[in-house]
């Protein structure tokens, strides 16, 4: 199992402290990985500005042969990446295989490809005997930080744009997640230029933080939560670097009387379990209008009862571990939280499972009121809450009392209704009669505390390039 660190092309054994790195389906330690020192976090930042001296300045279609050639390596090693990952975060391996590698595959696809198309304002005069023509340039060194949730794809949401913009990137994966971003280093050390890419390992503290402060690093891009955000805006705030944040989410799923019943069932119990729950756009926030509500609770139950929760290895299981004992204590304490209000109904589920690993019955609650903590505070683990509601004003109206601002869907056959709440509704994404689907041409992104900032898209990659005016005068 590869663990050591990519810093200028080379692969590097950490010079920092151990951390283990564990199983979440048995709790036990797969291995321990030493962190990067405070001296390898500046060589890897020393090495990407390096670097970047060269590769700001190769044309798109360089760049696209590196990550084209990216991604063909990750399908060659499909299964290692799928094996490695699914044992390091107790992901289905089917799951891992079929849905999430062939995505990450394409995103670096994508990417390549747009490269190629990145434009801007057509040029000309805007002032006399003088053209005015405008550049979209690469930032310079991007510090990216991944979280545990979706190790590798996380990864390939912020190297793709960034590398094919022409910036040159240190990356660090969740300290709780990194083996599927060590094995990306061992393959990238083939494809790019030393420095090009750098791959840290270690915990927020001891590397993170030296990272995102360093002074040759002009952005940073997290994944993570609302708190990791509030700090690393702090922490950078004497340097002045651009920022790219994917925070929290809760998202709100509005299903109205008139919806497709079986379909919202088949829907939540997929979208909002899927990675038991451990997604930021998991279909978690349930409102039921008041004539569907019942029937819809009890379908629900009986659904979200029948996933399937077992050895990730196994073709057949649905639902695999929390990534971690304190996550499971958080997912834990949420719930208990819930049920002591009293008003909270459990419809199945409730309780940690009895077994290895760090697992959670799949479960849903009824009866949840808007100022509940279950309604308003991201859980990430496979709980959803139901809130019946009456009307539209007021679905509308809940579903924007909240935080966050990244994904929400609305379920109903009156399409005037979907049309009129997609444009209300304060996310960065709303899906109509389904949830959670996701595509390298389209943008993901928060807005209110769910962050700033586009991953996936030509809005992406936009992201990670600074405009700029080039005016010649020809008189
Ligand atoms: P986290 O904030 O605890 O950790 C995320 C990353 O930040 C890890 O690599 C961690 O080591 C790093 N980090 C922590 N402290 C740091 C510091 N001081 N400096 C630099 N880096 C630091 O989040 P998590 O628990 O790994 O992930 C779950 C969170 O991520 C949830 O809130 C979830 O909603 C969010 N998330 C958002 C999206 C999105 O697209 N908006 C996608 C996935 C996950």
């Amino acid at each position: 199992m590869q663990h050591k660190l990519l810093i200028n092309g080379e692969l590097v054994a950490g010079e920092g402290e151990k951390q283990p790195v564990y199983n979440p389906s048995t709790g036990e330690v797969i291995l321990e990985i030493a962190e990067a020192s405070p001296a390898q976090v500046d060589a890897a930042v020393l090495a990407a500005d390096r670097a970047f001296a060269q590769w700001g300045q190769t044309t798109p279609k360089n760049r696209a042969e590196c990550l084209l050639k990216l991604a063909a390596a990750i399908e060659t090693h499909a299964e290692d990446f799928a094996r490695l990952e699914s044992l390091n975060c107790g992901k289905p391996l089917h799951c891992v295989l079929n849905d999430e590698i062939p995505a990450i595959v394409d995103v670096f696809r994508f990417f390549a490809g747009a490269s190629r198309c990145l434009s801007g304002l057509a040029a000309g005069e805007y002032l006399e005997g003088h053209t005015s023509m405008i550049r979209r340039d690469p930032v310079g060194v991007v510090a990216s930080i991944a979280p545990w949730n979706y190790p590798l794809m996380m990864a390939a949401w912020k190297l793709a744009p960034a590398l094919a913009a022409g910036n040159c990137v240190v990356i660090k994966p969740s300290e709780i997640t990194p083996l599927t971003a060590l094995k990306l280093a061992e393959l990238a050390t083939g494809i790019f230029p030393p420095g090009v890419l750098n791959v840290l390992f270690g915990r927020g503290k001891t590397v993170g933080d030296p990272l995102t402060g360093h002074e040759k690093v002009r952005m940073v891009s997290l994944t993570g939560s609302i708190a990791t955000g509030e700090h690393i805006i702090g922490h950078t705030a004497s340097t002045i670097k651009r920022m790219h944040m994917e925070l929290g989410g809760k998202a709100p799923v509005i299903v109205f009387d008139d919806a497709d019943i079986d379909a919202v069932v088949d829907g939540v119990r997929t979208f909002g379990f899927y990675n038991a729950g451990q997604d930021c756009t998991a279909a978690c926030r349930i409102y039921a209008q008041r004539g569907i509500h019942d029937r819809l609770v009890e379908k629900l139950g009986a659904a979200v009862a029948s996933l399937k929760m077992g050895d990730p290895q196994d073709p057949s299981t649905e639902l695999g571990p929390l990534s971690s004992q304190a996550h499971l204590d958080r997912v834990s304490a949420a719930v208990e939280k819930a049920k002591a209000l009293g008003h909270i109904k459990v419809v199945t589920g409730g309780s940690k499972v009895e077994a290895p690993g760090y697992r959670y019955q799949p479960t849903v609650l009824a009866g949840a009121l808007q100022e509940d903590e279950i309604v308003q505070r991201e859980v990430f683990g496979p709980v959803v809450s139901v809130t019946v509601f009456d009307d539209e004003a007021q679905a509308l109206a809940w579903a924007n009392d909240s935080q966050y601002g990244l994904a929400s869907s609305v379920w109903t056959r009156d399409v005037g209704r979907a049309h009129r709440l997609s444009a209300r509704l304060q996310y960065g994404c709303t899906w109509v009669n389904t949830h959670f689907m996701l595509v390298s041409e389209m943008p993901h992104g928060g807005q209110k505390q769910s962050g700033f900032g586009k991953d996936m898209s030509l809005y992406g990659l936009e992201d990670y390039t600074v405009v700029r005016h080039v005016m010649v005068k020809h008189e």
